[in-house]
């Protein structure tokens, strides 16, 4: 029986386990299918403070497990594929095997949807990206392309115009999902050029390791072209990984846990931190101070409980 497992091995997921191991409650990480989470997928890293001259993602989240591991967490690779939280102990399935819990943190994040063209992924940290905060510094004077018609795009493509010499959206639809206000402001920003009804069929260049171009496809006459790009940003939407809490715990329409204050979530002795439960700040900082929020939580829940 372990006192916390912990579902996700991103920010927040090492986080909470840094917190819970040093208080003596040895934790268990299932890895996931996206280890380190969404940092990842990134390279520099110059928004988390404490990094005066910034730290590559993929090491900031590895530091991030080696401190954990040295207070006594314990990681294992894997995906937790089903949950049984209507009673305790609780118990999830990591792959073929049982483990059974006091408490649960999940922190399984939430994964970016990419367009899935074979050379978009090849491309991710190389002028592909998903995070206009994250990755908008390095394209000052370039030029951008936002993919997407919802409020992340907007938001996303004005916060983009501080940086390049132009913003092109590309949207496969002439309406928009957006909502007025934010789609007013981007039709009021002389950087913002629009491409309506169109959809990238593919991405240049992997030959050269970064993106020159995309080929674009007008979806009403079918038409091709290619247009030259430096930085390509996905706003086309989330994916909380909540499958195997579906009829668990409470979910939002579109997945994401509901909060029910702090870090709890409907079912006690169950808690939330980052991405899988936050879509409006989504950041590395956050999402480890979500996780710490969630240690503390439950290293006191098993406290009362006299564990
Ligand atoms: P969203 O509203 O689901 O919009 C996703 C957009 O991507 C849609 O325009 C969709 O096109 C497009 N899309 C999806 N899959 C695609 C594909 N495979 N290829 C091309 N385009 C594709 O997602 P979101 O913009 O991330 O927003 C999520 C939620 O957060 C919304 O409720 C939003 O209001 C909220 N949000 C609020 C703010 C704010 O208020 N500051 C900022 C960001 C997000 P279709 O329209 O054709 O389906």
């Amino acid at each position: 029986m372990r006192n916390v497992i912990i579902v996700g091995s991103g920010c927040a997921g090492n986080t909470a386990a840094i917190y819970t191991a040093r208080a003596g409650l040895k934790p268990l990480v299932v890895s996931g299918h996206e280890p380190g989470g969404q940092l990842s997928l990134t390279t520099e890293v110059e928004n988390f403070p404490g990094f005066p001259e910034g730290i590559l993602g993929p090491e900031l989240v590895e530091n991030m497990k080696k401190q954990a591991e040295r207070f006594g967490a314990e990681y294992v690779p894997g995906l937790v594929e089903e949950a049984d939280l209507s009673q305790r102990p609780f118990r999830v399935r990591i792959d073929d095997r049982w483990e059974e819990c006091r408490t649960l943190i999940i922190a399984s994040g939430a994964s970016a949807r990419w367009l899935g063209l074979p050379n978009e992924q090849k491309l991710i940290g190389h002028g592909v990206s998903s995070c206009a905060t994250c990755d908008g510094f390095f394209y000052r004077d370039k030029k951008i392309m936002v993919v997407g018609g919802g409020d992340s795009a907007m938001e996303e493509a004005n916060f983009l115009t501080r940086f390049g010499q132009e913003v092109t959206i590309v949207h496969r639809r002439d309406e928009f999902r957006a909502s007025k206000i934010m789609l007013d402001r981007c039709r009021a920003n002389p950087k913002i050029k629009w491409i309506t009804s169109a959809v990238i069929d593919d991405v240049y260049d992997v030959e050269k390791g970064f993106v020159t171009g995309v080929k674009l496809r007008n979806v009403k006459t079918g038409e091709t072209w290619v247009q030259e790009v430096d930085g390509l940003f996905l706003a086309i939407g989330h994916v909380p990984n909540t499958k195997p809490f579906v009829g668990q715990i409470e979910l939002d329409p579109d997945g994401f846990i509901v909060s029910h204050g702090g870090a709890r979530t409907s079912v006690t002795g169950v808690f939330h931190a980052g991405d899988v439960q936050d879509r409006v700040y989504r950041q590395a900082i956050t999402a480890a101070g979500a996780g710490c929020m969630a240690a503390i939580e439950a290293e006191r829940f098993l406290e009362a409980e006299g564990h």
